[in-house]
């Protein structure tokens, strides 16, 4: 008898993690409150990022902290007034992300990154979702010599360490292959082996189509309303109560609503962040990212898509406009754009964990329960990555990756006594 599952939440995680089960037989509904990818999953930069082997870590050096606390960069901003409701989540962020400790947090996430663009092709195959993705990589920009040299080694010692390609690009060549730019910058980096998304929430779209295609189901419904059966786990759904034996939360930035509710305490907490469309009729060979200022410059199908880094406050806190307003200014410097397509910034908020690593295994009080979220700055890039992961640990199949450092119990902060 085919097994079955629940799989809540419609994003990039959520979809990708119902197509790997359906794959292996299941019958799977995905409850969304939605519509699949119109969340976090939509409003991102839109890069499979196979150079990101490196979770971004709580900065520990004192320049930085220093720039950061007195809001003289436009990467980071904070909320004051939210500062004691995030500060123990980020204190235990700076605590692992200390050199001895983030080394763990970075071969867990190599292990995965390693994965993202293969597992992404199958499922670009399966949906026909080809004409969605760019393969030519992106640049990274930088407007000062000390971030050109900097950037240039990091990209030396990826290739050497972790197989990443890139090419490095002085100033004249940066000019002269990307002549759209109105700035001269100081040089760049191309990592040219990852890809790039000029839509990000139709291929989530597509790959939920191809979920559908093959047999799965999608229904609005509300996941908190997720309940134990002496056989399962039971959803109220647009379409009544649905039920299955196994069920997955994957609800990325909300999944903290329901596993709090069933007494689960992660170290979760969000990096908002912020884009707008701006009409533009250039070209960018590539698209780019001047990561020192806080902004990308991302060729897009509703305009050039400029996002900006990350602002630690609550999920739910007032949006603050300043570093959008300010990754606008960058980017007029940079580029001759028009106006904006939309009349106010969409907002989004990255899920993290504060160990910089996914949260993907089955929880310790309840079985049939599996947790699939805190894919931070790279969810996009590695859904299809861990949504296999999960669906083959849900099977009981050997993993193709080691699930450990993803473990749910590595966290003893739950009411529950957690297994390590
Ligand atoms: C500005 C910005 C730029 C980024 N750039 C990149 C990038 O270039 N590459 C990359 O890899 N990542 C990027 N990210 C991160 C990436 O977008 C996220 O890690 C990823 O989208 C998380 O996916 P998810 O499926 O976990 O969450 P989501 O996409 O948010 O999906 C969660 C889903 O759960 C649903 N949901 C919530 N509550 C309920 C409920 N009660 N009942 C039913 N459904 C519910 C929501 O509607 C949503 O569809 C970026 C993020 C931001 C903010």
């Amino acid at each position: 008898m085919a097994r079955s599952a629940l799989v809540l939440g419609g994003g990039m995680v959520g979809v990708s993690t119902a197509w790997h089960l359906i794959q292996k037989g299941y019958d799977v509904t995905l409850v969304e409150r939605g519509e699949p990818g119109r969340e976090t999953s939509y409003g991102n930069a839109g890069l499979i990022q196979r150079e990101a082997v490196e979770p971004y870590a709580f900065p520990h050096d004192l320049m930085k902290l220093v720039q950061v606390a007195f809001k003289r960069g436009n990467d980071v901003n904070y909320r004051w007034g939210d500062l004691p409701a995030i500060a123990p989540k980020l204190a235990e962020y700076w605590w692992n992300s200390s050199p001895r400790r983030y080394g763990v947090a970075r071969t867990g996430f190599e292990a995965l990154i390693r994965h993202c663009l293969s597992e992404h092709e199958s499922m670009v195959e399966a949906a026909g979702a080809a004409d969605l993705v760019e393969k030519q990589g992106w640049t990274q920009i930088f407007r000062t010599e000390k971030g050109f040299e900097d950037g240039a080694a990091r990209a030396r010692y990826f290739a050497r360490e972790f197989g990443v390609d890139s090419r490095i690009l002085d100033p004249s060549t940066l000019a002269r292959e990307e002549p759209a730019l109105r700035r001269r910058m100081t040089g760049g980096v191309q990592w040219t082996t990852p890809w790039s998304v000029k839509d990000p929430g139709a291929l989530v779209q597509r790959y939920a189509e191809a979920f559908v295609k093959a047999g799965g189901h999608i229904v609005h419904g509300d996941a908190r309303t997720l309940a134990n059966l002496s056989s399962g786990w039971t959803v109220q759904t647009a379409d009544g109560p649905v039920s299955a034996e196994q069920a997955v939360i994957a609800l990325g930035p909300w999944s903290s609503d329901l596993t709090e509710a069933m007494g689960y305490r992660f170290p979760l907490f969000v990096k908002r962040g912020y884009h707008r469309h701006f009409k533009w009729d250039g070209k960018l060979n590539n698209p780019m990212i001047d990561t020192d200022a806080g902004v990308a410059l991302l060729p897009m199908a509703r305009g050039l898509r400029v996002t900006t880094g990350a602002e630690f406050a609550r999920r739910d806190a007032p949006p603050c406009w300043r570093q959008i307003r300010e990754s606008e200014r960058l980017a007029r410097g940079m580029l001759d754009i028009g106006e904006g397509v939309e009349a106010t910034p969409w907002i989004g908020s990255r899920p993290c964990v504060a160990d910089m690593l996914p949260i993907i295994g089955e929880a310790s009080g309840h079985t049939g329960l599996w947790f699939h979220f805190g894919h931070a700055h790279q969810g996009f890039t590695l859904g299809p990555a861990t949504g296999r992961l999960c669906a083959e640990l849900m099977k009981g199949e050997t993993p193709y990756i080691d699930p450990l450092p993803y473990r749910p119990g590595r966290f003893r902060t739950g009411r529950r006594a957690f297994t390590i």
